[in-house]
């Protein structure tokens, strides 16, 4: 509930300034505080920075403030007067605990300002996009380089079918719960401060369900599973991952669906590394190949080899592109490898000899 989060919150005190600071203090005291708290140059410090930029968020706005001020005089709030002495609030771990999943971009003053009154459930009734659901394949090269359609079997949590998500049967309501008003959160007090936890009677929810739903035993979701062909573009990387619009988990309340994110693995094949889009392989020749021009047999991805033309005087190193051999989007880079032999017959030592000598003479 609003008025509890602005009552167990002393923004006033997290920027340092007195309640009746003006606009231009509170800016003042702001950016001092900013400057010597950035995560960039003062590490650890984000919990404390986060503090006090989510107290400069609301003193900063006026409307924002007023209603603050009047939430606090209302519920005769906030720290006793030089009580604390320096204890922080751990607002990162209120929020999450006590915003019920918050939405992430600080949509704590969306549950603060953003309307008087309402039920904290009014979050939950709003239509929700669908979670976003990871899964993996693993393709061969060759499926890599050509695209694939793989098939996918999913399990999401989505909301049940039978009581459409309130956990309770058929015919029956949820009720507030009786703990907490249907806040969802209860309070404790710790020293001067006051701490919000989910309340242990809804688990957090703020509402209890008196007679369960068969189908979720009352939870609200189910794990459903389906399968679906996932179509892999060609020339795909390792590590890369493919997003399919509208194939993860469904919306609730009309909302839309997630996405379905698809990491690829693409597993190693011998002889060939992937080079960007493109494949390469080494190719070993001889000298004499390299110095006087060769045909040779290289390895294709797709098995089936293609004969290279190695230009006479191709040094070693050289990479000689090959188009159109291995998949839409991708060529065959061949490093040329002159070898060099480490064990020579008498024959081949004799021709190497004299080959040296030639090209010593003029
Ligand atoms: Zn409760
Ligand atoms: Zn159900």
């Amino acid at each position: 509930m609003a008025a509890r989060d602005a009552v167990e919150k002393d923004y006033y005190k997290a920027l340092g300034v007195a309640k009746d600071a003006s606009p231009a203090d509170v800016k003042k005291a702001y950016r001092k505080l900013a400057r010597d708290l950035h995560p960039d140059t003062n590490p650890g410090g984000e919990e404390r920075f986060k503090e006090v930029s989510e107290a400069y968020d609301v003193l900063s706005d006026e409307a924002k403030r007023r209603e603050y001020d009047e939430q606090r005089a209302l519920f005769g709030a906030g720290p006793r007067p030089g009580a604390g002495g320096g204890m922080p609030f751990d607002l990162g771990d209120l929020f999450s605990r006590a915003g019920g999943g918050g939405a992430p971009g600080g949509s704590v003053f969306d549950g603060l300002f953003g309307g008087r009154g309402g039920p904290r459930g009014r979050t939950a009734a709003r239509p929700a996009r669908g979670e976003d659901v990871e899964a993996a394949v693993t393709l061969s090269l060759l499926d890599a380089l050509h695209g694939a359609e793989v098939p996918l079997r999913l399990t999401t949590t989505a909301a049940c079918p039978t009581c459409r998500g309130s956990g309770a049967a058929p015919g029956t309501a949820p009720r507030a719960c009786g703990v907490c008003g249907g806040a969802g959160v209860t309070q404790r007090n710790q020293g001067a401060f006051a701490f919000a936890e989910p309340c242990a009677a809804c688990r957090g929810t703020g509402q209890v369900v008196d007679t369960p739903c068969g189908t979720c035993s009352g939870a609200g979701e189910t794990r459903q599973e389906r399968t679906l062909t996932v179509r892999v573009p060609a020339g795909v990387e390792d590590g890369q991952r493919v997003r399919v619009a509208g194939k993860g988990g469904p919306g609730e309340r009309g909302g839309p669906p997630g996405d379905l994110l698809v990491r690829v693995r693409v597993t190693p094949s011998a002889p060939f590394t992937r080079s960007g889009k493109d494949v390469a392989v080494t190719v070993p020749v001889t000298f004499p190949q390299a110095a006087l021009g060769a045909q040779v047999r290289v390895p294709t991805p797709d098995g089936a080899g293609v004969t290279l033309r190695i230009p006479a005087g191709t040094p070693s190193g050289k990479t000689l592109r090959v188009k159109g051999r291995t998949g839409p989007k991708a060529d065959l880079l061949a490093t040329v490898e002159v070898q060099v032999p480490t064990a020579l017959s008498d024959e081949a030592r004799q021709h190497l000899e004299a080959f040296a000598k030639a090209l010593e003479a003029p």
